[in-house]
């Protein structure tokens, strides 16, 4: 660096003046009077210059460094050139920064920047279009104080920021908005919210459309039935030939008439999320009639059903929902076992939530086939399934209706040996029973 002052320089520049001061002194007879004139000198020019160092930092508003000569102009120069370096460094950060919000404000989502507390701390346009957030206005405000659905309400007590969250735009309920929380940095949650109305609304025809088809369905198939069943009951002199076609027919329209009926259970149920409808449920006086209906579908395979009920267990829950979900797991285990087979029905506490499980020692599923189970019409064998009476809706509503309960499916099946299907309900829905 060709202008950086060094110890070497300094002290061969104060050796220069003072020789030169001696040098004169000696020359007029003073030689200390000279070195102390010459001292003071030199502290005059330090603290001068210091002095306009101080003013140019606190009272100029000047951005360049002072000019000086000798060894200050050395030093301002310096700071002259670490100035310039860091506004060259400040200038590519702050359109970087640009660069990064334009984009921001680009993508089609909202995005807010949150910190530790859930306190709001950046936000893009479309998050004051999507939720109503204002930006710089609502800076530093709680998100929670912001939006008050109660959806938003659970899903932040939950803490599971595994899955999206689904609510109403607070601006426009006509927007279904899909919110994520993403952990970033140290301490920052970006939260997006994308407009899912266009999904929603293809989902809602899609369940109407079924749950219209399956009600309008319903009226056919009954006066089949009836008719069918006043052939069978006529005393008509048939054809064995035609007897038979009666048989199936009717077994056929049992069939489509069981598909429709549970159809309309799956619409009701993905539509149902209305906590309202959640009331007290004894639980075991629920399993002992469930049991009852076992003892009764099992007449034909004559399985051994035992059963292990905690008696003081109940749940917060909707009456019909959790019946369904029971009992289409007991059916499925008495249906998919092979006769004479072992089946064990429990309800017992599981820390501080409660767990229903059946076990049996049928076929078991693949372990391929496990996570494809609650798909609507997944069947693992369709002629067995077939056979059985199984339409593949039987666990896609219990999955439904545990989402709607927030409890969890787990199913453990071995190939071969048997499966164990099991719901766990979280300590808020289980009740105590006197
Ligand atoms: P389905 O009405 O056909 O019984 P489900 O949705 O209830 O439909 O079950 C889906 C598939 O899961 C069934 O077709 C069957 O292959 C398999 N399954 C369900 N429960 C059991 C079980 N306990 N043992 C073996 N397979 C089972």
């Amino acid at each position: 660096m060709p202008f950086r002052l060094s110890l070497r320089q300094v002290l061969s520049r104060l050796l220069i003046i003072f020789s030169i001061s001696a040098l004169l002194g000696y020359l007029v007879g003073h030689i200390l009077l000279a070195m102390l004139i010459t001292a003071f000198g030199v502290i005059f020019y330090q603290y001068k210059h210091l002095v306009q160092l101080s003013n140019w930092l606190w009272k100029t508003k000047n951005i360049s460094a002072p000019t000086a000569e000798g060894s200050w102009g050395r030093i301002f120069d310096g700071l002259d050139r670490k100035i310039r370096k860091y506004r060259r460094k400040q200038k590519r950060l702050n359109t970087r920064l640009r660069r990064f919000r334009d984009g921001a404000e680009a993508v089609p989502d909202g995005g807010i920047v949150l910190g530790e507390d859930l306190t709001i701390q950046w936000s893009n346009k479309r998050a004051k279009k999507l939720l109503g957030i204002r930006w710089p206005g609502d800076q530093g405000q709680r998100i929670d104080n912001l939006l008050r659905a109660p959806e938003f309400t659970n899903y932040l007590e939950k803490a599971d920021y595994d899955t999206p969250c689904l609510l109403p735009s607070p601006v426009n309920s006509d927007i279904q908005l899909e919110i994520r929380f993403i952990d970033y940095g140290q301490d920052h949650i970006l939260v997006l919210a994308r407009d899912v109305s266009k999904v929603h609304r293809v989902e809602e025809m899609r369940r109407d459309f079924v749950a219209n088809v399956s009600h309008e369905l319903k009226t056919p198939l009954t006066v089949v039935r009836g008719y069918v069943e006043m052939i069978q009951a006529s005393e008509g002199d048939f054809d064995p030939h035609w007897l038979q076609a009666f048989h199936v027919i009717e077994g056929q329209v049992s069939r489509m008439d069981r598909l429709v009926e549970q159809l309309l259970v799956l619409s009701r149920v993905e539509v149902n999320t209305d906590d309202e409808l959640k009331q007290p449920l004894n639980i075991p006086d629920v399993l002992e009639h469930l049991l009852k209906d076992a003892h009764w579908l099992n007449q034909d395979k004559q399985h051994t059903i035992t059963s292990d009920i905690d008696d003081s267990i109940g749940l917060l829950g909707v009456d019909s929902e959790i019946k369904s979900a029971l009992a289409n797991l007991m059916s499925n285990a008495i249906a998919y076992t092979q006769s004479g087979g072992e089946i064990h029905v429990s309800w017992k506490r599981f820390g501080s939530k409660a767990k229903f499980s059946v076990k049996d020692n049928g076929p078991g599923i693949r372990p391929e086939d496990v996570n494809r189970l609650t798909e609507r019409f997944y069947r693992v064998d369709k002629s067995r399934s077939r056979n059985t009476g199984g339409s593949g809706l039987g666990l896609a509503i219990v999955k439904h209706v545990l989402q709607h309960h927030h409890a969890e499916l787990i199913i453990n099946s071995q190939w071969q040996k048997g499966s164990e299907f099991s719901i766990v309900f979280e300590e808020a829905s289980v009740i105590p029973l006197p």
